[in-house]
């Protein structure tokens, strides 16, 4: 089933929707107004572009958070 995104005009919020082909959308799962929009798919495309940048981010700051914690315990080796 494809997943549409809605913009929603009275809450001001997305919000993203499982629908057949022949079904639609009328009312707003956040706020329940009518006042919806839908967004086309590139958005979807952008939000996963996203995720990866988080996720690689997320990543770098482990790698640091490592390295750090080998820096001091090699420090605290060289005291003894
Ligand atoms: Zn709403």
């Amino acid at each position: 089933m494809p997943r549409y995104l809605f913009n929603c005009e009275q809450c001001d919020e997305q919000f993203s929707v499982f629908l057949n082909v022949s079904e639609s959308c009328s009312s707003c799962s956040i706020c329940g107004s009518t006042k919806i929009t839908k967004i086309f798919k590139s958005r979807e495309k952008n939000e996963k572009q996203n995720v990866v940048g988080m996720l690689m981010s997320e990543h770098i700051k482990e790698t640091r958070e490592e390295i750090e914690q080998m820096k001091k315990t090699l420090a605290e080796e060289g005291q003894k």
